[in-house]
């Protein structure tokens, strides 16, 4: 059993995308993040059991850092004895690396990727269409917050918003 990627053993292990795959990324079921993540994992992992044994779910490119999504029972194995793995990982990719397991709430998830911000609230409100979940924090460095909120959609499902609360309320708090 080896291990699973979003994209297949194939494609992760060349430069090239197969007749499955292409599709796929062409229909935005997977972009260039699942791409460069499961390359980066594979060329790693060919030394590693314990990578061989990881699922990685999807990968997101967020900006300044990238957030690979695994099974929770993986989550260590990615991130590696101190730290070791995910630091191999950003050295590869040129970000930081952010791991979450797939199962985890939104508050844990959030929480990890923006850190060192913080999550300040989330709450539910009311839209013209129904709902969404409004995930307040007070900073969120270079964060593409478009593709954050896709991130959240995937996870969880339905609607999200980020918002970064500004400077002023900031200080007032
Ligand atoms: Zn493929």
């Amino acid at each position: 059993m080896g291990m699973k990627l979003p994209i297949c053993a194939f494609c992760a292990n060349s430069s090239a995308l197969c007749a499955v795959d292409e599709p796929r990324l062409e229909a935005g079921e997977i972009d260039q993040a699942d791409i460069i993540i499961s390359r980066a994992i594979a060329r790693i992992g060919r030394r590693s059991r314990a990578l061989q044994e990881s699922e990685i779910v999807r990968g997101f490119d967020l900006g300044d850092r990238l957030v690979i999504i695994t099974r929770e029972e993986d989550v260590g194995r990615i991130i590696g004895k101190k730290g070791t793995r995910v630091k191999r990982l950003t050295d590869t990719l040129g970000k930081r690396v952010v791991v979450v397991g797939q199962r985890d709430d939104v508050r844990g998830i959030v929480d990890r990727i923006i850190y060192p911000g913080r999550l300040r609230a989330i709450s539910n409100v009311y839209t013209d269409t129904g709902s969404k979940r409004l995930v307040e924090v007070n900073r969120a460095g270079e964060i593409d917050l478009d593709r954050f909120v896709a991130m959240l959609a995937f996870l969880f499902g339905g609607e999200f918003e980020v918002r970064v609360l500004d400077k002023k309320k900031r200080d007032d708090e």
